[in-house]
């Protein structure tokens, strides 16, 4: 028998999360379902199913789209950081790739590029991120030489925001964006999950155009997969979003404690009680977060871990292969605490009880899309 740990993506979740990016962004918004590193961590191939109602997949990785066609996609893709060297233009031309053009250099590339086909691209301002994009006072000036070049057929626009899920806010960006493309025509993409989340709905000043936020695509990440852009703030259940991942595995080891016994490695755990902990097959190796793990200033106590549907925490330290959790409160409820026994690390449990990548990644000082992205690869996949 294999080690027990496994993650199951969830089909249904994916499909019900991508119909609440519709929701949240409302009106005609079309729906990018953004599928970079290998949709974050669920696999492309994997999410393919439950996604593929979006009207288009996102991502970064030339490699990610030419699987997006393997899988017989015909709709739209965007690279959001657009080409890399010139050279990719030439898999864009045959892929039909859309672009996020973000330097001048991008533009040098295109202008020099032979196609028969010429390429749908969006222009991306930099509205105070300060990642990629032109800066307002270059964006015109980049948008006029696109507009004259061949290779380029349609031009829209997007931008990214910084705050969309925190106190700042994106009314300094949007103010940006409105700014240097009122008047340009063209598709409008700003919205990330958080954005669409949040702000969809805010009404965008647009020459008498009843516009919204969402504008004409809105790029939906974290919450397809069942995230809370803005935990812990608001949660998943309060978005009404599902764990698109579980990840799972088995009580491999129960120990019975005295008072004064200890737990891992560092003794971080210190028992003040007889009491009952389980061993887990999964640890940091497995991509679980090892700061996950209960220290010294938290009395031993980590972070949140389900055992036969019932929530406990864990204790002492995270290793690379095994964690410890306590079972009090899974004997108390009369669940199963032997070996064996279900553990759901996050996600969703057979009882139907959920935790959510969330508030694992929150007692880690982390965010859930590092979770999901970091599964390791000796853990098996399946999909339901
Ligand atoms: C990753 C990414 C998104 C999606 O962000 P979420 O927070 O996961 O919704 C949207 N736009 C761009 C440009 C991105 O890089």
């Amino acid at each position: 028998m294999p080690r027990p740990i496994l993650a199951t993506v969830h089909t249904q979740a994916l499909r019900h999360n991508l119909e609440r990016a519709r929701q949240a962004a409302g009106g005609d918004a079309k729906v990018w379902a953004v599928v970079k590193a290998n949709a974050y961590g669920h696999g492309i191939e994997r999410a393919f199913e439950g996604l593929r109602g979006a009207d288009g997949f996102a991502l970064l990785d030339l490699a990610e789209a030419e699987r997006l066609r393997a899988l017989d996609w015909r709709g739209p893709i965007l690279l959001l950081e657009g080409v890399f060297e010139a050279r990719d233009l030439e898999l864009c031309s045959r892929l039909n790739l859309w672009h996020a053009v973000h330097s001048s250099e991008q533009i040098d590339w295109l202008a020099a590029h032979k196609t028969h086909q010429p390429h749908r691209v969006f222009l991306k301002l930099n509205s105070g991120m300060n990642r990629l994009g032109f800066q307002p006072e270059a964006f015109r000036a980049a948008w006029a030489r696109l507009n004259a070049l061949p290779q380029v057929d349609e031009i829209g626009f997007m931008t990214h925001f910084s705050d969309a899920d925190g106190a700042r806010g994106i009314a300094h960006q949007v103010a940006a964006f409105e700014a240097v493309t009122r008047d340009l025509p063209g598709e409008r993409s700003l919205c990330n999950s958080a954005a669409t989340l949040r702000h969809a709905s805010t009404p965008l000043a647009a020459d008498g155009q009843p516009l919204t936020l969402a504008a004409d695509w809105v790029r939906a990440g974290i919450m397809v997969y069942g995230g809370a852009p803005d935990h812990p703030e608001r949660t998943a259940a309060d978005w009404g979003l599902m764990p698109a991942m579980t990840l799972a595995s088995r009580l491999i080891g129960v120990q019975d404690l005295t008072p004064g016994d200890t737990v891992g490695y560092g003794s971080a755990f210190v028992a003040n009680r007889a009491m009952k902990v389980g061993v887990v097959a999964c640890g940091y190796a497995d991509g679980y977060p090892r700061h996950a793990s209960g220290s010294t200033a938290t009395g031993g106590i980590g972070g949140p871990v389900l055992v036969d549907g019932v929530r406990t925490t864990l204790l002492g330290r995270v290793s690379m292969d095994m964690l410890a959790v306590d079972l009090t409160p899974v004997l108390a409820a009369g669940r199963n605490a032997g070996l064996g026994a279900e553990v759901v690390l996050w996600g969703r449990s057979a009882s139907g009880a959920v935790l959510s990548a969330d508030e694992v990644a929150q007692a880690a000082g982390t965010i859930s899309y590092e979770l999901t992205c970091g599964v390791a690869q000796r853990v098996p996949f399946v999909v339901d």
